[in-house]
């Protein structure tokens, strides 16, 4: 099922192409960015498209643990409004 060009979805576990989903990035020097550009380097984690995934992402703080950093709830209001545009 895991293939080179499809990522797996933190919030529900299913595998989809890297544009269906919105990305995470960890850089080195701990800075997190949504979508970042290709310059931008780091730990990533993605997640669907969907309230649901995002919800469960931040369930029990899972995308801190994937990104070992604790992330603000912030974040979570920033990736809501993604999906809302
Ligand atoms: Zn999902």
């Amino acid at each position: 099922m895991a293939n080179k060009f499809l990522r797996k979805c933190i919030g529900c576990g299913a595998y989809k192409k890297k544009e269906e989903l919105i990305k995470i990035t960890k850089t080195n020097t701990n800075e997190i960015y949504i979508n970042p550009k290709s310059n931008v380097y780091g730990r990533s984690t993605y997640i669907c498209r969907d309230e649901n995934c995002v919800n469960n992402a931040f369930k029990k703080m899972k995308i801190s643990k994937i990104l070992k950093q604790n992330v603000s709830i912030n974040l979570k209001d920033e990736i809501m409004t993604i999906l809302e545009s």
